[in-house]
């Protein structure tokens, strides 16, 4: 079988993808391992105001809670409120699915529980017990990407996510404890109901970090992988990556699914002429970093800098952060980096002040995501 693009993950930035170019009239396949799209999902669905104007196909049927307030608590107990609509949280398996059958009624051709296998030449892969001859092969297979393996990309990091399934107890807002490391665990609104959840290392302990947050009992758990961050390189020859697989996530939140579908969308963007590939994905690249640099170096510049802090400091930083009331006006779901403002210069000196080493190194970091 012969396509011009293979599509390897029928998630949501494979789905977009395929939906977008089989629009633009190239021939595509996308392969799911999975027999169901989108089931069991992993995601919390919790989708910032940008997410939601920027998914093409966004549906109001998708919705199952709101996201009307948050609480953001130190581990000695100090606590952040901010009152006001800050998100909404989807079922990614009702999104995932629809958006595959989208890119399906625009021509692409799918296949369920056909996996990956590997590589047969530059121009040929197995998939399930098919070989698919392509110009353009796109891993869009996740964090733990075996095209990015086949193909000899660096190995990324990876931390995990655990929720815990809560019956009953309706929540319309989002409660976050901030732990060591950069770590959190929540609590959120989920289908009449809510979920708790918490993400860290392999070698943290996710379930009493749940158990901590909320005791209430669970009528299910469920998990997955995110990357630690951006790859270095998002293409090599005709292969590229988007989504998880290339690491496209928010650094601070974690949250990956404006990220992948500005991903999907600006590799669908720059893709015009099979005869020049690397002009497009150098183009894809280039895009992908020109929207989100911002937002990467300084989301990356707080987390080195939450990484370094201890429970103390952590404390000392939430009566300075709620002092300067920068999280109850600015707070942003998509655009973390809101609150730091050249014109808040001096209370942005105060913040550093907890830890004056680690902001130096924090500020390192930026400098490394905006020069790249
Ligand atoms: C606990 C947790 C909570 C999260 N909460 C949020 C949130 O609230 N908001 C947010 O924006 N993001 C959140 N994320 C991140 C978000 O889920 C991902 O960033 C997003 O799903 C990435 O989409 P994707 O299509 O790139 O990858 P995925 O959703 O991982 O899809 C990849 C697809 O590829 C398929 N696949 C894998 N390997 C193969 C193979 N070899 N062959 C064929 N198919 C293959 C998989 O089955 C899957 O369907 C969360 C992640 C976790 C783990």
């Amino acid at each position: 079988m012969r396509s011009e693009v293979l599509i390897v993950g029928g998630g949501i930035s494979g789905s977009t993808l395929a939906y977008l170019l089989s629009r633009k009239g190239f021939s595509v396949t996308v392969v799911e391992r999975r027999r169901v799209i989108g089931h069991p999902h992993h995601c919390s669905g919790i989708l910032g105001p940008d997410a939601v104007s920027e998914l093409m196909l966004f549906s109001e049927e998708w919705v199952i809670g709101e996201v009307n307030w948050a609480t953001f608590v130190s581990p000695g107990g100090n606590e952040i409120e901010v009152r006001r609509h800050l998100a909404t949280v989807v079922d990614r398996t009702q999104m995932d699915r629809e958006t595959w059958e989208a890119a399906l009624s625009e021509g692409a051709r799918g296949f369920l529980s056909t996996g990956f296998k590997g590589l047969r030449s530059k121009n040929e892969a197995l998939v399930g017990n098919m070989v698919i001859e392509y110009n353009l092969l796109v891993g869009a297979d996740g964090a733990l990407s075996s095209v990015a393996d086949e193909l000899g990309f660096p190995p990324m990091r990876i931390e995990i996510g655990v929720h815990k399934i809560v019956e009953g107890g309706k929540m319309d807002g989002y409660q976050v404890k901030v732990r060591k490391g950069s770590r959190f665990s929540w609590i959120q609104p989920w289908k009449g109901g809510r979920k708790v959840g918490a993400l860290g290392r392999i070698d943290d302990p996710l379930l009493t970090w749940i158990q901590e947050t909320s005791g209430d009992p669970a009528i299910g758990y469920e998990g997955g992988v995110i990357p630690v961050g951006p790859r270095k390189r998002f293409w090599m020859d005709n292969v590229a990556l988007v989504g998880d697989a290339a690491g496209q996530i928010k650094p601070v939140s974690r949250g990956g699914v404006l990220l992948a579908v500005r991903g999907a969308k600006n590799l669908a963007g720059c893709l015009e002429d099979l005869d020049d590939l690397e002009r497009a994905l150098r183009c894809y690249e280039s895009r992908w970093w020109r929207h989100n640099r911002r937002e990467i170096s300084l989301g990356w510049a707080v987390r080195k800098y939450l990484e370094s802090l201890n429970d103390r400091q952590i404390d000392t930083l939430f009566t300075l952060v709620r002092g300067e009331g920068l999280l109850e006006r600015d707070f942003h779901v998509d655009r973390q980096s809101a609150p730091l403002k050249i014109s808040r210069l001096p209370k942005i000196l105060k913040l550093a002040s907890v830890n004056i080493g680690s902001a130096a190194s924090a500020l390192a970091e930026a400098l490394k995501y905006m020069l790249r």
